[in-house]
């Protein structure tokens, strides 16, 4: 199968190339031909108008957390944790998960999100809706090693591993996800090291989120989170991806330096939850891999990486008295290449000739597109995910004008209305 985008304004090394062309082969993109013969493709697609980027990639999520979105909102993260989330997570199964997951995808394709990595629980039903929907994913069964099944929870991310990974066309990869230190005591996190080393499985894990996350580990084992993983020789593993890290110092940032462990910042999150906001220019400075991510709906309220990029690129400025600080490039750049690297993909997040055809078109029709001196600057400080018209994934469309294509979406929103009350029937 083979699908030309035509006219089309295409983001490519740096620099918007009007009236372009991008002809696709099976996953790939194949090449951007001047003057492509119309009649051999089997879908053309007119780009007209339309600025074509890499899809943005979403590198830490809890994609079936949309279920509780506006739950519990206003609160601090062990309060939340403890008191609303852990005990309604009780009720979970796998067909909540399964709906609660396909309502994150559409969330995400319409946003223009093409790929995700996320760690949470009844993961087959998380990957069979992925696979549906047509999403690019890793996921990881979250482990906690305080629980009474936090062996068989182990046992039960290496069987996702070697049932999942590489599935749905190499869309789906299987990392393993220790929860995070406070829920993860050392023993368990070297068995997971010793499993994460023996399969070649990389790791997703919370790192750092709060302050009081850090002085606990300090008191408990004299050390921050970070340099406890360090010891516990949990970087030593194929590829780590650590979320937040909000409270690091310069010794933590060294160390994740040396073992290239990558962060998925989520500054929507951080801030909703008052938790603070990740120094990234330090970490970018010392050379570690930044991508972005929303994490759980539940604590974000949306998975839109839009809004993402734009808080991304604000609140560094501020934070920092620096307008330099993160550049509208930059933040697409952490939501697409950076983010690819983060979810172990080296030809993904840049349109490129052998890239993965990972693909979306932007309509520039909006008012708040007018006038028009700089779509990257357009795109990340005035774009939002309803400007979105076209999405492709390794090569397939999965929306076109704004359609889904593979999702139903009235059946979505009676699946959805019928687990939500299922799983809420406890709060009756
Ligand atoms: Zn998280």
């Amino acid at each position: 199968m083979a699908i030309l985008i035509k006219d089309v304004a295409a983001y490519r090394n740096g620099k918007i190339v009007e009236h372009s062309c991008i002809e696709i082969e099976g996953n790939y993109i194949k090449s951007f031909p001047e003057n492509p013969n119309i009649e051999k493709y089997t879908e053309v697609i007119d780009g007209e108008n339309m600025l074509a980027l890499p899809g943005l990639v979403n590198t830490h999520t809890h994609v079936a957390m949309t279920l509780f979105r506006s739950y519990a909102d206003d609160m601090a993260l062990m309060d939340w944790l403890q008191n609303k989330i852990w005990p309604a997570e009780e009720h979970l199964d796998e067909d909540i998960t399964y709906w609660g997951s396909m309502l994150a995808f559409a969330e995400m394709i319409r946003g223009g999100t093409t790929a995700f990595n996320d760690m949470y629980m009844f993961m087959d039903a998380c990957a069979e809706a992925a696979d549906k929907a047509g999403m690019r994913g890793n996921i990881s069964r979250g482990l906690a090693g305080v629980s009474p099944n936090g062996e068989k929870a182990l046992q039960e991310n290496i069987e996702l591993f070697h049932k999942w990974n590489g599935a749905g066309d190499g869309r789906v990869k299987v990392m393993l996800g220790p929860h995070a230190p406070y829920t993860c005591p050392p023993d368990y996190i070297k068995k997971v090291r010793e499993a994460s080393l023996a399969h070649e499985i990389p790791i997703h894990i919370h790192l750092s989120e709060t302050r009081a996350e850090v002085e606990e580990c300090k008191q408990k084992y004299n050390e921050t989170p970070i340099k406890l993983m360090y010891d516990l020789g949990l970087f030593d593993c194929s590829s780590v991806i650590a979320a937040h890290c909000v409270h690091v110092n310069e010794e933590d940032i060294e160390l994740m330096a040396q073992k290239n462990v990558k962060v998925a910042h989520n500054p929507g999150s951080n801030l909703k939850l008052a938790s603070g906001i990740a120094p990234i220019i330090q970490m970018r400075k010392a050379g570690i891999t930044v991508g972005l991510g929303t994490d759980g709906a539940s604590s974000n309220n949306k998975l839109d990486m839009f809004s993402e990029m734009r808080l991304a690129a604000l609140i560094h400025k501020g934070k920092n008295y620096d307008p330099y600080a993160i550049t509208a490039e930059e933040a697409l750049d952490m939501a697409t290449i950076e983010g690819g690297k983060c979810l172990g993909y080296d030809n993904l997040g840049r349109l490129g000739i052998g890239c993965l055809a990972d693909i979306i078109l932007i309509r520039r029709d909006g008012f708040h597109w007018r006038p028009d001196f700089n779509d990257i600057s357009l795109a990340v400080y005035a774009g939002n995910s309803m400007d979105v018209d076209t999405v492709i994934i390794n090569g397939k469309p999965v929306m076109r004008s704004k359609q889904l294509l593979t999702i139903d979406e009235e059946k979505l929103f009676y699946e959805v209305e019928r687990v939500t009350q299922k799983l809420y029937s406890f709060a009756q």
